[in-house]
């Protein structure tokens, strides 16, 4: 009888302990579930679609193929494991919420039905309750927890794809409901906005491989010093894979320990994807990070609503040349350098004073690696509401980041032509020149910043 391995956020075949698991018990069938009740952002539905095809043709190429169907995922997964007499479900575990509630709700299910529903750690480096403080509390704080991280034994060294991977074929009434990738229609049709997304990535296992190995042997020396650049190609740019699965943390951590004696490169890379263990570690600590300000004083903060701001910083058009180029990146690629991800955040809560929920979801939408914990966790670190965020006070100065980190125009200039004629201090600060097609600042810096802090000082005086 055979085990079916349902896919989530993990679409690889190595490095899978679901799938490994599901091999060793004979044959396999493979499965994803398109379920509309966990809505995904534009780009990522763009990337899903490319990436479930990556994956089925992975499969295809060993003698399988991916099964995907639509609909409530508890209904599907019983329904085909049932009809295809299965012994057991397996996957890797998810951390927010809802989803792992829908995962219990399914194992319960599943277990009254006579079929085994086995659950593996495949996504992280650590699980989050294998990280504790010495009172066994969970960790609020970033670099604690690393350090309590170090001090454990490393993350299990990645599996190889299953030798022993066989599949079973599928039930016929299960073949007359299985769908094309084509099908679960994630693909933007009019307008075609995804042509700068199909000129930036290629999703799936075998693409995410190769640029892990080509970082680690070519870029990630000068990773500390550069990766603040964004005019530089100093970051691994894996995080939509990672995202998605197709590289596994545990990859990303071997293959830079097995580099060479850790240096500080890649002591300081190792740390970044640490981030992203915290973040989902602290997701499953407080679920309600997703939508709510985990310091609760932020419930009274007056936020602005002012839709025209808002739309100013979606499309680009605030005025601040590197808030401008960062969301322009954004819009053209589904990514955005990490240091600009900072300025855009800022200048959205503090100078805009706008809720970062409103910035939260613009990223969900346009993010290839819109990710449910990183996204929301990030945000209330710049917005200051997070547990161990950055204080509201610490107000970003776009003019003067743009200065420090693309000191030499090279990233505005990229994604800002209309300015990229001028020189020197004059194209962080254009208004001066009041060059021609490009706006004027939306908000003063200075009155934009007294607003901030004031508003913020209602939260300490009440
Ligand atoms: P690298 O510098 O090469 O880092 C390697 C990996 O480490 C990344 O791929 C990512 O998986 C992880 N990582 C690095 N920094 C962080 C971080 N601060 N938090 C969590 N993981 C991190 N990252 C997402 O993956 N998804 C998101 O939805 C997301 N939203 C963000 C929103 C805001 C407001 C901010 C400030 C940051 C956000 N980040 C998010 C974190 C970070 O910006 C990206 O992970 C990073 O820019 C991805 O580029 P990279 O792969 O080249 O990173």
């Amino acid at each position: 009888a055979p085990t079916v391995m349902w896919f989530r956020d993990d679409l690889r075949l190595a490095d899978n302990p679901a799938l490994t698991d599901a091999a060793m018990q004979g044959p396999v069938i493979c499965l994803y579930v398109h379920d509309p009740a966990f809505a995904l952002g534009a780009a990522e539905r763009w990337w899903l679609h490319d990436a479930l095809t990556a994956l089925d043709h992975d499969l295809r190429a060993r003698g399988g193929q991916l099964c995907i169907m639509e609909g409530s995922a508890q209904a599907v997964v019983q329904w085909l494991a049932q009809q295809a007499g299965a012994t057991a479900v397996v996957w890797n575990r998810r951390y927010g919420g809802p989803a792992r509630q829908v995962d219990t709700d399914i194992k319960t299910a599943l277990k009254v039905m006579g079929i085994d529903a086995r659950s593996h750690p495949g996504n992280m480096l650590h699980e989050p309750w294998q990280v504790r403080t010495r009172q066994g509390t969970p960790f609020r704080v970033y670099t604690p927890w690393w350090r309590a991280v170090q001090a454990m034994e490393a993350p299990l060294p990645p599996m190889s794809v299953p030798a022993s991977l066989t599949f079973a074929s599928l039930p016929p009434a299960v073949g007359e409901q299985q769908l094309a990738p084509s099908a679960l229609r994630l693909l933007p049709t009019r307008p075609d906005w995804a042509q700068g997304l199909r000129d930036t990535w290629q999703p799936g296992e075998q693409a995410g491989q190769a640029r892990l190995d080509s970082f680690v042997a070519k870029r990630m020396a000068g990773y500390a010093r550069q990766r603040d650049l964004p005019a530089r190609p100093a970051t691994s740019a894996l995080s939509p894979y990672l995202r998605f699965g197709h590289v596994s943390p545990r990859q990303v951590w071997h293959a830079v320990a097995a580099e060479k004696e850790m240096d500080e490169d890649g002591a300081c890379f190792l740390s970044e994807v640490g981030w992203r263990d915290f973040a989902h570690a602290t997701l499953f600590e407080f679920p309600e990070m997703a939508t709510r300000s985990l310091r609760s004083e932020y419930d009274r903060m007056p936020w602005r609503n002012d839709p025209a701001a808002l739309q100013a910083w979606q499309q680009g058009r605030t005025g601040y040349p590197i808030v401008d180029a960062g969301m322009r990146e954004l819009w053209h690629t589904g990514w955005m350098h990490n240091r600009v991800r900072m300025i855009v955040a800022s200048f959205l809560t503090k100078h805009l004073l706008l809720d970062w929920r409103a910035g939260e979801r613009w990223f969900a939408d346009t993010l290839v690696d819109a990710d449910g914990a990183s996204n929301p966790f990030n945000w209330q670190w710049v917005a200051g509401c997070g547990l161990d965020a950055a204080p509201y006070f610490r107000i970003f100065n776009p003019v003067l980041q743009g200065e420090k980190f693309d000191p030499a125009g090279d990233y505005v200039r990229r994604w800002v032509p209309e300015i990229a004629h001028l020189t020197g201090r004059d194209l962080h600060t254009p208004w001066k020149m009041a060059p021609r097609g490009y706006p004027a600042p939306i908000v003063d810096l200075t009155a934009g910043r007294m607003r901030a802090l004031a508003a913020w000082q209602t939260l300490q005086d009440a």
